[in-house]
């Protein structure tokens, strides 16, 4: 498995086959447990991620780390973290039709390779290309596991949307404390979250 993850890994650094290559400094694979029970998908790297080359970094990379802490949740033992397209976009706009279709295929194989009990979506974008239906939106969805078979599927807030309405802050955390209990329940039942 470890193997299989590592080619597909160099796959995604290699890749060529959307546009978003030209512009890049990096693609980003993803970072955290190879085998984590946790797959957390946001939607697209941003400046910081592009520069330094890890998924997450940046601003809302800070939160999101803040609330893990907070769910008693790591990188290296809990989770794994990823996107829907591995290169940035420039200015950081919304990956278009043909980028999420060149690059899902990397993502839908990192998830079989890792194999998780639950995956979080974080915003709209990672809600709808995980999902397959343009439709679905996160006001609407949050907080609700959208699948009965695994891996179960969490929708919840990007966090950059927590930073630009901070009202959404305790919504958020609701939805979290959904992915603590569920966590109990399927992976470790003497799990502790600081915070719940
Ligand atoms: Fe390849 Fe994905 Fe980067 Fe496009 S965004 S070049 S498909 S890794």
């Amino acid at each position: 498995m470890q193997q299989s993850l590592c080619k597909l890994h160099e796959s995604i650094e290699q890749c060529t086959h959307c546009s978003l290559h030209t512009t890049r400094r990096h693609a980003i694979i993803g970072e955290g447990n190879p085998r984590a029970p946790i797959v957390v998908i946001g939607e697209a790297p941003g400046a910081a991620e592009d520069k330094i080359g890890r998924p997450f970094v940046g601003k809302s990379g800070q939160l999101l780390e803040k609330i893990f802490a907070a769910c008693g949740f790591s990188r290296q033992h809990h989770i794994f973290l990823t996107n829907i397209v591995r290169c940035r976009p420039p200015d950081n706009r919304v990956p278009s039709e043909a980028e999420v279709q060149a690059c899902i295929p990397f993502l839908r194989r990192q998830i079989q390779l890792i194999d998780p009990q639950i995956i979080i979506t974080l915003g709209g974008t990672a809600l709808q290309r995980y999902m397959e239906d343009k439709n679905l939106r996160v006001s609407g969805l949050r907080g609700q596991w959208l699948t009965k078979e695994k891996p179960l599927v969490m929708p919840v807030y990007h966090p950059a949307a927590l930073l630009r309405n901070p009202r959404l802050k305790p919504i958020a955390w609701a939805d979290f404390k959904k992915v603590i209990d569920k966590y109990r329940e399927l992976v470790d039942q003497d799990h502790i979250a600081p915070h719940y």
